[in-house]
């Protein structure tokens, strides 16, 4: 059994899909295992570290996927990307299927079978795959570092001989996994920390940080969560009432970090075009919604804006991508454990079980058909 790691091909994705760590471990499965020169040179891993793992370094991607059972990829590949691996082959990596939904057949036509990390069911089995939680983690943490840096203050009080320097505020709007991590990374950097959110279960979490919870705590707020766990888009009046909550705090915070999401939405703007124009000049807005529209109005995903009234407002693409190490070490780790679930471990061989729901779930591409029941319409 093959298992062929090409190196990224977006310039702007500086992460892995293995490392020698996990390399080490499909070894100990009976695999051999095929790198692609330099594809762990943005995180940190040389080539010699693949090899003294056991990995054999290929000198092109072609030449690291041709014959492979398994493809492990960060970013989803094109089809000519894993033109070579065996039929059937098991390409695996965060595949992105709403935005690329036209390009799942062309997947689908190589013969391989595709799975979306990213769709992994978030059950405690599968706790240990979950993409999104280890790098929204990371992504959290990264933008109160980089709030940190483009502020042009001290976030924590000073009291110096020459006079005092009060806390900054921070703000963080949407306390999932990114916002939990940016909550308690702002508590570390001494900022005076606030955070809001349309689940009502954030409320305990957000004070057991040691921050303090806003929200409009209404009848709608009470039911706002799914049973999966996420939250439902709110009501017009319910945004309106949340502005009004929101218009009032911002205008008093220096760094404002935004998570907020809805599954299978565009991100909720939360913060308007006349709500940065409130902020003092030199405050930081970091949103992590960019790619998915931004929770600020005048976000520009990928890039820095500042308005007219000098607040920046940071649009964060790929924003685990900025601790590239670590968010490489998480996410090899995620993907190894569910590819272990893919191997028999008798015969060293590829061996999908095609009932277990972690497939059901992640499946993208089969015998030149698209089988997950969301993308069937696409085919
Ligand atoms: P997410 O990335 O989908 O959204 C981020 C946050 O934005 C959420 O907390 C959401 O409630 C919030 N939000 C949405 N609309 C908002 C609005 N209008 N105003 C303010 N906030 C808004 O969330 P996530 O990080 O993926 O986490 C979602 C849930 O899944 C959480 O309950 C989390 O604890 C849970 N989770 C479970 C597991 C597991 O069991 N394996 C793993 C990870 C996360």
């Amino acid at each position: 059994m093959r298992i062929a790691i090409p190196a990224e091909t977006d310039p702007a994705e500086s992460r892995v899909a293995a490392t020698p760590e996990t390399v080490k471990k499909f070894i100990g499965l009976g695999a051999e295992v095929a790198v692609e020169t330099g594809a762990g040179e943005r995180s940190g891993v040389a080539d010699a570290a693949y090899e003294k793992a056991g990995a054999v370094i290929a000198p092109d991607a072609a030449s690291a996927v041709s014959g492979a059972d398994i493809v492990l990829r960060v970013q989803r590949p094109t089809s000519s990307e894993i033109r070579g691996a065996k039929p059937g082959a098991a390409v695996i990596a965060i595949m992105d299927p709403y935005e690329y939904v036209s390009e799942l057949q062309a997947l689908a036509s190589e013969g391989v079978c595709a799975f979306a990390m990213e769709l992994m069911p978030r059950i405690t089995r599968a706790q240990v795959m979950d993409v999104l939680s280890s790098q929204a983690n990371i992504a959290g943490y990264r933008a109160i570092i980089e709030a940190a840096a483009a502020y042009e203050r001290v976030i924590p009080m000073m009291t110096t001989a020459a006079g005092s320097v009060p806390p900054a505020k921070i703000f963080i709007m949407g306390v999932g996994v990114a916002g939990l991590q940016a909550i308690a990374t702002a508590r570390r950097t001494g900022g005076v920390v606030t955070a809001t959110d349309v689940r009502p279960a954030t409320k305990e979490q957000v004070l057991s940080l040691g921050a303090k919870f806003i929200a409009v705590e209404d009848e709608e707020f009470k039911q706002a969560e799914t049973a999966a766990g996420y939250a439902k888009e709110m009501s017009s009046e319910y945004q309106e009432k949340q502005r009004a909550l929101t218009a009032s705090h911002i205008s008093k915070q220096d760094i404002v970090v935004t998570t907020a999401l809805i599954p299978g939405r565009p991100a909720p703007v939360l913060i308007t075009a006349d709500m940065v124009a409130s902020m003092r000049p030199g405050s930081i807005i970091v949103d992590l919604a960019a790619e998915r529209g931004g929770n600020c109005e005048l976000t520009q995903p990928g890039e820095t804006v500042t308005s007219e009234n000098g607040v920046k407002i940071i649009g964060s693409v790929n924003g685990a991508g900025r601790a590239p190490a670590t968010a490489s070490e998480l996410y090899a780790k995620n993907l190894f454990a569910f590819a272990e679930t893919l191997i028999d471990k008798e015969t060293h061989t590829l061996a999908i079980k095609w009932d277990d729901e972690l497939v059901k779930a992640t499946l993208l591409t089969k015998d030149g058909a698209l089988p997950h029941p969301r993308f069937q319409a696409a085919s």
